[in-house]
């Protein structure tokens, strides 16, 4: 095992590693940009070093002041959490190449997956259902353009390759505005990921988002915990996650699971991932793979009794899985509400000091946070301040647990979205369980509009 890691990240997912690798025994060492220089969870680490001023680009994106941090600290790998450089393939080959371990898959599995277009292929050719459209990036020529969203059938969605974060997409509900839209999205995506492929996949209209937690070892052993139901997002941003999935039977389950490890074992993957899948009329369909830890691990934990951030640390040192599919056992039900320093009507971000902070608690309750009384929300980074959990026997008794926990929780000195997701705990179709990705919009819709008028 490992004696110290180093944490590329911060926030909530920076504590989060470091309380996995206090467990463990191995010593810890947290890079942090000048903003993040006072907040508790990088003094808490083994050993902190500032990697720079606020703004991401020359701190947390910073490839060779993090490298230089591992090695003037002697740490022997790195777990670079969510978002930032976690799924930058140049950053894990470059960290393995300084002579570090990086906590996650192979570059090459990375790349991979990290361009929309080849990682559908793949995922085509192991046999993963994916949603219909163009087969690879869509050509230059209109008329080969026009052919293909026939074939698929309108509305289509133009998407990005190298998009993320929700960005990159649109919506085409006729001929007439095809083209346009092909041209505009490339556009887009030359800008914005320096890549300007696109391509075509079937809009579905009513789908839910269920994704499937896997993790594997180096030395063929491959599960997965599962699944989740994000459907509840605002502007393709996860609010509310859940597992299981309402209504999922263990037959459906198992069918799924099984197909996604069986893809891991294809491509050699290791280490934590997501498969994640539109879901529509009993049927999955692929949109993409995120290659790893997610914000929404928690959930998966709860139900598997499974710690994923320490089972990625085991298999980045080259252990093996202690477990195997018919070991994992899922139990209950568990939900996730994202906090986030925010409007909770408008969602414009509201960073800056919290005056006054109550932490929830009791049976079944877990609080996934940096945050604490008196601590300052900078303003240069995502609004999300931490998450809390509600685990219960029954997915009724989750609900009812969650909903105490928010109404004990205090955040003060900022807005947060916690009257949105109180609100959400007693709607009634929420309650019913299994809404498509675009109830939340439709909801959020409607209540505006009396305001409006
Ligand atoms: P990103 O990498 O930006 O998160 P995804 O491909 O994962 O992009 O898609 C994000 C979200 O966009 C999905 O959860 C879903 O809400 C919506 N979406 C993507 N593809 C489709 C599709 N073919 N039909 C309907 N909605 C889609």
């Amino acid at each position: 095992m490992f004696e110290k890691i180093l944490i590329a990240n911060r926030g909530e997912i920076a504590l989060r590693i470091q309380r996995a690798c206090r467990e463990l025994g191995i010593r810890t060492v947290v890079v942090h940009s000048e903003a993040d220089t006072e907040a508790k969870y990088v003094k808490l680490a083994d050993e902190s070093v500032c990697i720079g001023p606020a703004p991401a680009a020359q701190s947390y994106l910073n490839i060779p002041a993090i490298i230089s941090a591992a090695e003037v600290t002697d740490a022997e790998a790195i777990h670079p959490g969510y978002g930032f450089l976690s799924e930058n393939a140049d950053f894990a080959e470059k960290v393995e190449r300084s002579g570090f371990v990086f906590i996650g898959p192979r570059p090459e599995n990375i790349r991979l997956m990290g361009d929309k277009v080849t990682a559908k292929q793949a995922m085509l050719k192991a046999g993963v259902p994916c949603v219909p459209g163009s087969e690879g990036a869509l050509p230059e020529d209109p008329k080969e353009i026009v052919r293909i969203a026939r074939k698929v059938g309108y509305p289509v969605i133009i998407k990005a390759a190298g998009g993320g974060g929700g960005r990159g997409m649109r919506v085409v509900h006729t001929e007439a505005a095809l083209l346009n839209a092909v041209s505009m999205t490339r556009g887009e995506a030359q800008a914005a990921f320096s890549n300007p492929m696109v391509y075509l996949e079937k809009f579905l209209e009513n789908p839910r988002h269920i994704e499937i937690q896997i993790l594997t070892d180096s030395h063929k052993g491959a599960v997965y915990l599962g699944e989740r139901d994000c459907s509840l997002q605002r502007r393709h941003q996860k609010v509310i996650e859940e597992a299981p999935a309402p209504d999922l039977t263990a037959r459906v389950r198992e069918k799924i699971g099984e197909r996604c490890v069986e893809a891991c074992r294809k491509i050699a993957y290791r280490g934590a991932g997501t498969f994640e899948f539109l879901y529509e009329e009993g049927e999955f369909y692929f949109i993409e793979m995120n290659t790893r830890v997610q914000v929404e691990h928690p959930v998966t934990e709860m139900i598997t009794g499974i710690d994923i951030v320490q089972q990625q640390i085991r298999v980045a040192a080259g252990e093996k899985l202690q477990f195997r599919q018919k070991d994992i056992q899922i139990r209950g039900h568990a939900i996730e509400c994202r906090i986030n320093a925010e409007d909770p009507y408008r969602f414009t971000p509201s960073p800056g000091r919290i005056t006054s902070y109550h932490a929830p608690g009791g049976p079944g309750i877990r609080v996934d946070s940096h945050v604490y009384q008196g601590y300052t929300v900078p303003p240069n980074y995502d609004s999300m301040v931490g998450k809390v959990i509600a685990y219960g026997a029954t997915r009724e008794q989750a609900i009812r647990r969650m909903r105490v926990a928010l109404s004990e929780m205090v955040v003060e000195g900022i807005q947060t979205n916690i009257p949105l997701h109180r609100e959400l705990l007693h709607d009634i179709r929420f309650m019913r369980g299994g809404v498509s990705i675009h109830y939340l919009e439709q909801k959020l819709a409607q209540e505006q509009q009396p305001k409006a008028k």
